[in-house]
């Protein structure tokens, strides 16, 4: 754990566990505490609390809990050094560089600092030929006629790779090696080995990671060439399905207004974000990730979907609301409708094309309409054959595994009355179709069994909350504890032994350094008494909690020498054990 005067250590005490896990979880003030909707198990209402104070989490659903470090890791899927670098990131604390464990680590390092540096270069000089060369000015052009305008190009960083083939090569030439050349995704290189720029020809626009670096670009042909969109490939340092772009932009609004517009690529975005509304990402591509879904799950769990309403746009839709629901997402589609083309015919139209035709203003009351997920599948479904018995089956079959993933019974069953009637069903018959898919799926208990079974009495409960927070006496009433062994044999001995050092030695306890000593289940349950609302403690109330300890242990022994008493022969000598008795029996009766 963090030693003292560790930067480990530094750093626990600068971060802010609010701040930190807020970045990933809603929280709200109740009382002392802060408290959320746990992002280790999923619940409907919040029982991950936050403590301020201690700097410790803890949920009582699952029983989850650490300090902002375990927390860090459990989200990131990360180390501790990690988890360590991450908070200290977040919270703007300088740390030293962590040495890399060896030479190929290094190398490593090294590599994607150059490829990010030569990301940040490749943008100015895609900018810059956007703004002064005759190419970038038809590109300019080609801009200007999608609605970009100067605001637009600059705002999103938008730029032009030229058609030469070697220019951003040339540029890179003198200062960067061969081989991070091409590891950086930017530099291609042809059959005979021939380095030449990937992007030629094209309006280039810069992705960014979530915090804002540029880590790849998207392009768009200028002309004809295909393909139409050409994107960075996997790299050290990106990877498509890690990626969300315009999420960077996005937080605040995310969080301020807790749902996100999913579009699929960055026109679509960029057409949105310059509606006013800021709270939209893509997907870049037309498959939308698990990592994706987990990234975006960090500052919103509500969806609408607004993909392409073309084949592939709507099987990407159906997959996403799939991948959503397994995270608990609640999900809406918007399917924007054709809009005429102007020679008696219909366009189907993306987010960009609808609102550079339509206007924001329509586009946003579409997006306050937009239905539930299971509408939008009803819709379609009905787009099938439902004349036969076999299309009607191949409708239910399509509806089945959606309606499966809705966790609350009585929607499920309203739903269920509804694909009914709307697809013209014997409603019997599909809900027994349903309630059979239904028990094939595992039931999903949220609660572990142990921490149902596992409750300690309330007297240890306040003896373990006084040890940790009673400044003025925990001293004494450890000591207490310790010369009389009234905590022996309790539930909670070991909590209470891996208290008792930290209390006699006088230093403030350090939950998660207590914790850590722990088994999983006695750490949730310290943790949990941690968190409890309570009133301040009076030495007297810790002298009536010690009196019904010490009741325990006479009642305790007097037990045993009852047993005692009768495992005797017939003929032995009882005097012992019964005066002894006789004595336990009186201070029972007097209540000393
Ligand atoms: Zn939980």
């Amino acid at each position: 754990m963090a030693e003292a005067g560790s930067i480990a250590e530094r750093v626990k005490q600068q971060a802010d566990i609010v701040r930190v896990v807020g970045e990933y979880v809603q929280l709200k003030k109740a009382g002392q505490n802060f408290r959320g909707l746990c992002p280790f198990h999923s619940e409907k209402s919040p029982s991950f609390n936050v403590h301020p104070v201690r700097q410790i989490y803890h949920c009582f659903g699952c029983g989850k809990g650490g300090d902002v470090f375990s927390f860090v890791m459990e989200m990131e899927r990360c180390e501790f050094p990690e988890s360590l670098r991450i908070v200290a990131e977040k919270c703007g604390i300088s740390i030293p560089r962590a040495k890399e464990r060896s030479p190929e680590e290094r190398k490593e390092n090294q590599a994607r600092t150059a490829i990010l540096e030569m990301h940040r270069e490749a943008q100015t000089f895609f900018v810059k030929q956007l703004e002064g060369t005759l190419e970038g000015k038809a590109a300019r052009a080609y801009l200007e006629d999608r609605g970009l305008d100067k605001d637009a190009i600059g705002r999103f960083g938008i730029g032009y790779a030229p058609s030469g083939g070697d220019a951003l090569l040339r540029h890179f030439k003198s200062k960067y090696a061969e081989k991070v050349l091409t590891e950086s995704g930017l530099i291609s290189r042809d059959q005979s080995g021939r380095p030449f720029d990937r992007f030629r020809r094209r309006i280039t626009f810069p992705i960014a990671n979530e915090s804002g670096k540029i880590v790849a670009f998207g392009a768009r042909a200028l002309g004809d060439e295909q393909p139409k969109y050409l994107n960075s490939p996997e790299t050290p340092i990106y990877s498509k399905s890690n990626v969300l772009y315009h999420l960077d932009r996005a937080k605040d609004a995310l969080r301020r207004q807790d749902f996100a517009i999913l579009v699929e690529g960055y026109m679509d975005a960029i057409a949105v974000a310059r509606a006013g509304i800021s709270n939209v990402v893509a997907s870049c591509g037309t498959s939308l990730a698990e990592p994706q879904i987990k990234l975006l799950g960090r500052f919103t769990k509500r969806v609408i979907i607004n993909f392409d309403p073309d084949t592939a746009g709507q099987a990407a839709t159906e997959r996403s609301v799939s991948l959503l629901l397994e995270q608990d997402f609640e999900v809406r589609v918007l399917a924007l409708p054709s809009i005429a083309d102007g020679k008696g015919g219909d366009r189907k139209a993306d987010p960009d094309l609808f609102i550079r035709e339509k206007g924001k203003d329509e586009y946003l009351k579409l997006l306050k309409d937009a239905p539930p997920y299971v509408d939008y599948l009803i819709a379609r479904a009905r787009q099938m054959d439902l004349t036969t018995g076999e299309g009607k089956k191949r409708a239910v079959e399509f509806l089945l595994p959606y309606v499966q993933k809705i966790p609350n019974a009585l929607l499920r069953s309203e739903w269920a009355t509804r694909i009914a009637q709307q697809l013209r069903l014997d409603e019997p018959v599909l809900r027994a179709a349903l309630s059979k898919a239904a028990g094939e799926r595992r039931s999903h208990l949220n609660i572990k069994p142990e921490l149902i079974s596992r409750s300690a009495k309330p007297v240890e409960r306040r003896l373990i909350w006084m040890l940790a927070e009673a400044e003025g006496f925990r001293r004494e009433l450890a000591q207490e504890l310790q010369d009389a062994n009234l905590y022996a044999g309790l539930e909670t001995e070991k909590i209470f032994a891996a208290l008792m050092a930290a209390s006699l030695s006088g230093e403030p306890v350090q939950a998660t350094e207590v914790g850590a000593t722990l088994s999983e289940t006695d750490r949730n349950l310290l943790f949990g008494i941690l968190f409890e609302e309570s009133n301040e403690a009076t030495w007297e109330e810790a002298q009536s909690c010690l009196e019904s300890l010490r009741r325990r242990q006479v009642e305790h022994e007097l037990a045993e020498v009852q047993r005692g008493l009768e495992a005797q022969p017939a003929g032995a000598d009882l005097r012992g054990l019964l005066t002894r008795k006789q004595e336990l029996m009186k201070r029972l009766s007097s209540g000393q």
